[in-house]
């Protein structure tokens, strides 16, 4: 009995709509699975949307995500 999921916390980075942040695949994981604080995710989608960098990295977050989260529900599905 391991479990410890406590939840989404929102994760604050200080990201501004003008600029790339520091961290782009770290920021755009955690927009991914929904972790940053309501402003920060309303930052960074203004910013990735004029930005063709962030929008990759973003699609590759993605991409991931659903890769492992595939993976996780296949591991579910199947009893051990
Ligand atoms: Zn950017």
């Amino acid at each position: 009995m391991a479990s410890s999921a406590s939840g989404p916390r929102a994760v604050e980075l200080h990201i501004q709509p003008d600029m790339c942040p520091d961290n782009v695949c770290e920021v755009a994981d955690l927009y991914t699975l929904g972790r940053l604080a309501a402003d920060e995710e309303r930052n960074f989608e203004d910013h990735y949307l004029t930005c063709p960098n962030c929008a990759r990295a973003v699609q590759l977050a993605h991409e991931f995500v659903v890769a492992i989260r595939l993976a996780g529900e296949g591991r579910l599905g199947r009893s051990r």
